[in-house]
């Protein structure tokens, strides 16, 4: 039997399901959420709720949407001929921080990782592949992260993407090596848009 009431530890079970939380922080969460007022923990629920209710996958792009197609996919005055790439949606924030590219996107909602069992399965290229396939690009900007994984995911779309007639290219390497784009700062993530070279 559970140290805790049904409740509370359906919450804890809940909870600690989330990345970077430990059974111990769940807890501690959980209890937190026992002792907060009923409207700030039921605004939370309603939160997560409205999440799941009205967000989805652009169907072209694979970003985070309330709308399929997203506003990017779907905005005349970018550039739907040149599709920059990145692993997580979060990442489009970041490059739209520098205000320095006009192109769409593709999210692949991962990286590579032999480690974690992660291949090109996992991972959603297949949109993006079509795209290119159907000559509707004219460049792939491969933003994946400066970390070994997203070197080796890089490497594995030009190899897929090396048959179509888009020009390949990466980011340059302004972003220290391991870094995460999420993190790198608006001057040195436009230099590296700015300064990215075609994939061999
Ligand atoms: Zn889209």
């Amino acid at each position: 039997m559970s140290r805790f009431a049904e409740p509370l530890s359906r919450l804890i079970d809940e909870l600690s399901k989330l990345p970077g939380i430990g059974r111990k922080s769940a807890q501690r969460l959980a209890f937190h959420l026992l002792r907060t007022q009923e409207e700030d923990a039921v605004a939370l629920a309603e939160a997560i709720r409205e999440l799941k209710a009205h967000l989805c996958l652009c169907s072209i792009c694979n970003n985070v949407t309330e709308l399929d197609p997203c506003a990017f996919c779907t905005n005349p005055t970018r550039n739907q001929r040149i599709i920059c790439v990145v692993e997580e949606p979060s990442n489009i924030a970041s490059i739209e921080k520098t205000k320095r590219y006009a192109g769409v996107y593709h999210v692949l909602h991962g990286v590579l990782s032999p480690l974690h069992s992660i291949g090109p399965e996992q991972l959603r290229m297949q949109g993006l592949l079509d795209r290119a396939r159907a000559g509707m690009v004219d460049e792939i900007i491969l933003a994946t992260n400066p970390t070994t994984e997203g070197e080796a995911t890089a490497m594995y779309l030009a190899n897929q993407l090396r048959e179509f007639s888009a020009r390949i290219t990466r980011i340059a390497t302004g972003i220290p090596a391991g870094a995460d784009i999420e993190y790198a700062d608006e001057i040195t993530l436009a230099h590296a848009m700015e300064g990215r070279h075609a994939m061999e």
